[in-house]
């Protein structure tokens, strides 16, 4: 699933609300610096030109055509990975100063993948956000690379652990817990090890709330299972037991 512009919406997100959609991606292709087996827009596919990302001034003219009544959130997610955007920083300055004007009560709502936090200008961006829901979906570096697989290789766990850190623990930590085969290999985020380390991971990053979920779309491989609520509940015990506030989409 594509999104064919800038803004889209309003759309009723399951996690969300009432969601004003922003892609700051390209329209046409996906672009992210994750390929998760789970990814709703589906797998990368090669770029045949560069890829055209909107300016912020084409993003200035599209919020301008919004109409709607209502709207809790304003949600930059899309085509891929918004952080990536070169001008992300001034974008969200752009959104922010429309939604003072025009849905003052709105939430601004950052979904990312956690992977540009070396960049200082995403991190201030993802700063000037209400929320920023930045992902982990295993602490063990061979699952990470099974399930989201990093377009670049070397990425470890720790080194998105440390770009989390930035944030003092002012965001939520999202992880999509499914299981099943992709091209023969097994791939399961929910076993015994699997869920101790996350855990720890939670416990060592402390975040102002967790947001776990499970696939509801159609997922780019059919072999993927859904884990169900019950079992979604039993993973949120844990982190009910740190004090941490947990939503479970499942
Ligand atoms: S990070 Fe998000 S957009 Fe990127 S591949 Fe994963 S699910 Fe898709």
């Amino acid at each position: 699933m594509l999104f064919n512009s800038i803004v889209y919406g309003p759309i009723h997100s399951r996690r969300l609300g009432i969601s004003l959609g922003i892609n700051v991606m390209p329209t046409l292709q996906k672009l992210c610096s994750f390929n998760c087996i789970y990814c709703e827009c589906g797998l990368n596919e090669p770029w045949q030109e560069r890829p055209q990302l909107p300016t912020a001034d084409e993003v200035s003219k599209a919020l301008d055509s919004v109409r709607a009544e209502n709207i809790d959130v304003i949600t930059f997610s899309g085509n891929g990975e918004p952080t990536m955007h070169p001008d992300f920083e001034a974008i969200i300055q752009i959104v922010r100063d429309w939604r003072n004007v025009r849905y003052p009560n709105a939430q601004i709502c950052v979904l990312s993948n956690a992977t540009q936090l070396g960049r200082k200008d995403v991190v201030r961006g993802l700063m000037m956000a209400d929320k920023r829901i930045l992902k982990l979906d295993s602490a063990i570096d061979e699952t990470m690379h099974a399930i989201d697989q990093p377009e670049r290789k070397s990425l470890t766990v720790d080194e998105i652990m440390n770009g989390l850190r930035q944030f003092d623990g002012n965001f939520t930590l999202q992880t999509c817990f499914l299981r099943g085969t992709v091209e023969g290999r097994c791939v399961d985020n929910t076993t015994e090890a699997e869920i101790s380390a996350w855990i720890e991971a939670v416990k060592t990053l402390h975040p102002a709330e967790v947001m776990i979920y499970v696939i509801d779309r159609k997922t780019p491989y059919d072999t993927l299972e859904k884990i169900g609520r019950d079992e979604m509940e039993r993973i949120a015990d844990h982190v009910r037991k740190l004090n941490i506030p947990i939503i479970v989409s499942a």
